[in-house]
């Protein structure tokens, strides 16, 4: 089985609809097998979304991330990485397809309620910035 990274974001969190998103994680056949809930610094969301560095949406996303308390989380499961995105829907909400969590729970192109790596080198990238290996179990 694959390994992936996932973020309950900030839009969420206020909206006290976490569970409401681990229903559907592991409803898609996603094992949680870390977790913890935490407000990101600035330096952190820099750290985590340095890729897209230079992107007009760049400066906003930071803000939107740090912006309230956010559940990071290592998602296992059989091709967990494309399974996870599957479950997650399109970017912009209004892309994507019925029943996916962005379909049904974000907002906007920047508030869509969840985060999830889009490749093997990501997700390995993305549980070291945020996980202990003791953390993951
Ligand atoms: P994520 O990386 O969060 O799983 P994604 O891979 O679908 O989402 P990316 O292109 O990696 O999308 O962008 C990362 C995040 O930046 C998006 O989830 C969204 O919150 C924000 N974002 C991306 N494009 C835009 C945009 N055009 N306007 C506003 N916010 C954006
Ligand atoms: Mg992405």
């Amino acid at each position: 089985s694959e390994r992936t990274l996932s973020i309950i974001k900030p839009d969420a969190t206020e909206r006290n609809i976490s569970g409401l998103i681990i229903a559907r994680l592991e409803g898609a056949g996603l094992r949680v097998i870390a977790q913890k809930r935490v407000w990101w610094k600035k330096k952190d969301a820099q750290a985590f979304y340095e890729m897209h560095k230079g992107q007009d949406f760049y400066k906003g996303l930071i803000q939107f991330m740090t912006s309230g308390p956010i559940v990071l989380q290592v998602l296992e499961g059989e091709d967990a990485i494309a399974r996870n995105r599957a479950v997650m829907g399109r970017t912009n909400p209004v892309d994507a397809e019925p029943g996916t969590i962005r379909k049904d729970f974000g907002v906007n192109m920047q508030r869509n309620s969840v985060h999830g790596s889009d490749s093997p080198e990501s997700a390995k990238r993305e549980i070291g910035l945020c996980f202990k290996k003791s953390e993951i179990v």
